[in-house]
């Protein structure tokens, strides 16, 4: 059995240790007007959703207040096919708070990159080249060099064991 030893110049403290609370981003907003266009082009639009519009009946243009769903240049896209006038995009950003299950690790690290040998064909190969596959319930490797299953027999050294070895406990 050949043991994945932890890569000790890489274990770093986690600045976020056991929280369970992260915040990450979330949805963007986005907001629009314009001017310029007959009411008819509006019933075009896919990636905007017009929220009011107001006409001139001088001009027979409306301003228009709507709201964008998509990336910012399909939305462009979509105001340039109906030639928007005066256009005007403000993007704002959510933050979401996420909840996780299991608190955050006390430390990052990375392992080694192993030789591991195959005990079907006897090749040592690193253990980053090591095939890894999934069916739907289980993970198994495959040898590169004879594709066989699972024919690799190693373990991941623990954190505890590294930070031992580390003088760090
Ligand atoms: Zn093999």
């Amino acid at each position: 059995m050949n043991l994945i030893k932890i890569d000790l110049k890489s274990i770093k403290k986690n600045p976020d240790a056991g929280q369970t609370m992260f915040q990450v981003a979330g949805r963007v907003h986005t907001e629009i007007s314009f001017r310029g266009v007959t009411p008819q082009k509006l019933d075009k639009l896919d990636k905007i959703k017009v929220v009011s519009y107001s006409g001139n009946s001088r001009t027979g243009e409306v301003e228009v207040k709507a709201i964008g769903y998509g990336e910012y240049d399909d939305i462009m896209d979509e105001l340039h096919k109906i030639k928007a006038k005066n256009i005007e995009i403000v993007q704002t950003r959510d933050v979401e708070t996420v909840h996780s299950i299991t608190p955050a690790p006390k430390y990052h690290f990375k392992y080694l990159n192993t030789k591991v040998e195959c005990f079907e064909c006897g090749v040592k190969i690193r253990r980053e080249k090591i095939i890894e596959e999934d069916d739907c319930c289980r993970s198994y490797t495959i040898c590169p060099n004879c594709r066989e299953h699972d024919s690799f027999h190693f373990e991941f050294e623990r954190i505890s064991d590294a930070l031992k070895r580390k003088g760090d406990v």
